[in-house]
């Protein structure tokens, strides 16, 4: 069953806000969040439930791609539980961190390949900023997106298993010695003469 429509919508209101223009594609990562979420069966992450491992680089359309995702899955970069791999693949894998379940999700090349000849992009190629594209060419591709059904742009690979690597929480902070800062205490490091410094600090 494909996502409501209205819950659709309310994601894209936010990721819009958040992403900053209207493009096509902020609502194919955001699709693909979803479908990833529906296939593990999982709610949008409130805190670490949820990890992403993106395969996107920097290339064109990766870092909208990855707005959508992060706003459909609530794996973001500040809760840092989002890493990007740079294999410059429209991919990533989200994991369930407490059970191991993950899914595998790519936009189908073909589709891809059509996506980046499309007037949208052409006028990207002219150096047009997302922003000034005229509505007659952003809006149609991105209802479009809105609507399509998941199997004609998706690539979902069956449930599979793989662990989240966990760092322990860390709630304590000191002073360094020379700025004054407040700094998370695994990274301070000891100068010669004993005192604490913090990065920038220590050269
Ligand atoms: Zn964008
Ligand atoms: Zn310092």
């Amino acid at each position: 069953m494909e996502v409501a429509m209205k819950e659709l919508k309310e994601y894209f209101d936010t990721a819009m806000k958040f992403h900053g223009h209207k493009c096509p594609a902020m609502p194919l990562g955001l699709r693909a969040g979803l479908a990833a979420m529906k296939a593990l069966g999982v709610e949008r992450s409130q805190d670490k439930e949820l990890f992403v491992e993106a395969e996107t680089g920097k290339g064109h359309a990766a870092g909208c791609f990855l707005d959508g995702l992060m706003t459909a899955t609530g794996c973001t970069y500040g809760k840092s539980n989002i890493q990007k791999l740079y294999y410059n693949k429209m991919a990533f894998t989200l994991i369930d961190a407490k059970t191991g379940r993950a899914v595998r999700i790519s936009l189908k090349p073909e589709f891809f390949e059509k996506a980046l000849n499309s007037p949208f992009v052409q006028e990207r190629k002219k150096g047009v900023p997302p922003q000034d594209i005229p509505a007659s060419i952003t809006d149609p591709q991105v209802e479009r997106i809105l609507g399509l059904p998941e199997s004609d742009f998706l690539m979902v690979s069956d449930v599979f298993h793989k662990d989240v690597k966990k760092g322990a929480a860390n709630f304590e902070v000191k002073r360094c010695a020379k700025c004054g800062e407040a700094v998370f205490t695994d990274k301070l490091t000891t100068a010669p003469d004993g005192r604490l410094l913090c990065i920038p600090c220590s050269g």
